[in-house]
């Protein structure tokens, strides 16, 4: 006895320590609501093997606590399934579903009060314990790497449940099995189940946060496009992937004037502008380009396999429709940019052709702005030759 005491005191701990863990984290981190539902599931997981411990203390309730302390199980496996459901932004009716019903036949097993209440519940908690590790493996189906393993490991959690919920049935009185003997299947899955959903829920929390700052690291906080940072690994990637056959179309666009617009209507105005015009280009693109910001009122723009005239064509139609982006603002007058176009065909760096790019544009803001200049492979080398 007293070592099933001293069990379930330790996992009290244990699921406190990964409780609050959790709360400090959701708190001071300022991370989603998902993470407080975990949270509560630990404390809720606490609270159940708090009830059977003071069931073993204090006789005459025991049953009352036993039951309280089912409640609890599935509150605890419940607030973990609602936590995967919010976090992957889906609805958790079934949690609810499944939540409602297994209460409702606790609560009518507990009234009933049949030859067996015992075993009643001790299925009961068992399968809807098992229901709320499906939700979650369900609610990952699409992970990939890591949480595909997590899956894994989860959906076998899913079937120790599962089977707790078999072994109760075998352990009702004068079944196949011995009361002993649950417990015992009890005792080896509980701890192990516990601090594995404990290290697996925070090392969730710290991948999803490490993503974010990747993710912020890599966006333009103004447009939400990519910034520079985000577009020089899939700009080696596009790189590598260009032939001659298949060139890598890289474009520099500048808004024209722009400092006027600033000058004129004020920096928000401004910042609105380069929003708009980040829009524009991203809405104008097909899936499989790239549209980034790379600093100030400058954008750039990798379109993969596309040659010459199919880059010149597409970028002409981009700058003839920009002041379309800005139609119900008139008074900021003609809005317009300028483009320039390299194409990479493989044996060219990426900087060597951005710089090409680059030079393309100063072509067409010293032609007169609002126009596409195309560089030619020569381009880059002829402008040296000048200055
Ligand atoms: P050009 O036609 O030759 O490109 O002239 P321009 O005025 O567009 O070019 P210039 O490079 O002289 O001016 C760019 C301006 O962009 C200067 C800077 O104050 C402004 N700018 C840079 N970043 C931001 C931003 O995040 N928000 C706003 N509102 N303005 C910005
Ligand atoms: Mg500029
Ligand atoms: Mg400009």
């Amino acid at each position: 006895m007293l070592s099933v005491v001293i069990e379930s005191a330790s996992i009290v701990v244990i699921s406190l320590l990964f409780g609050v863990a959790l709360l400090v984290a959701w708190w001071s981190f300022e991370l989603d609501l998902h993470v407080a539902l975990w949270a509560l599931s630990f404390m809720a997981a606490a609270v159940g093997h708090g009830l059977r411990i003071s069931g073993g203390i204090w006789k005459p309730q025991q049953e009352l606590f036993a039951m309280l302390a089912c409640h609890a199980s599935i509150a605890s496996f419940a607030f973990l399934a609602w936590g995967f459901r919010r976090r992957a932004r889906k609805d958790a009716r079934h949690v609810y579903l499944a939540w409602g019903v297994s209460i409702v036949v606790l609560v009518w097993a507990w009234m009933s009060h049949g030859v067996d209440w015992r075993t009643d519940s001790r299925i009961v908690t068992g399968l809807a314990d098992a229901v709320m590790v499906a939700i979650i493996v369900a609610t990952l189906r699409h992970a990939r790497g890591a949480g595909r393993i997590a899956r894994w490991i989860l959906a076998f959690y899913g079937l120790y449940a599962a089977s707790v919920g078999v072994a109760a049935w075998l352990a009702r009185p004068g079944g196949e099995m011995s009361n002993e003997a649950f417990i015992a299947v009890l005792s080896i899955g509980t701890p192990t189940g516990m601090i594995g959903s404990g290290i697996l829920t925070l090392l969730i929390v710290s991948a999803d946060l490490a993503r974010n700052l990747r993710d912020q690291a890599r966006t333009d906080a103004l447009t939400g496009l990519l910034n520079r940072r985000g577009t020089e690994e899939g700009a080696a990637r596009l790189l590598e992937l260009a032939s001659e056959t298949h060139p890598l179309a890289v474009v520099i666009a500048d808004i024209d004037r722009f400092k006027s617009i600033n000058d004129r209507f004020g920096h928000a105005v401004g910042d609105e502008v380069l929003r708009r015009f980040a829009q524009h280009i991203r809405t104008s693109v097909r899936k499989g380009d790239t549209a980034a910001r790379l600093g100030g009122e400058e954008f750039l723009l990798l379109l993969p396999d596309t040659n010459a005239a199919e880059a010149f064509r597409l970028i002409d139609r981009i700058r003839a429709s920009v002041p379309r982006a800005f139609d119900d603002m008139p008074e900021l007058g003609n809005i317009s940019s300028s483009f320039g176009i390299a194409l990479a065909q493989g044996t060219q760096t990426f900087s060597s052709t951005l710089a090409r790019a680059d030079t393309a544009l100063y072509q067409s803001k010293s032609d007169g702005r609002d126009r596409v200049t195309l560089a030619t492979a020569n381009t880059h080398q002829e402008n040296s030759l000048v200055h």
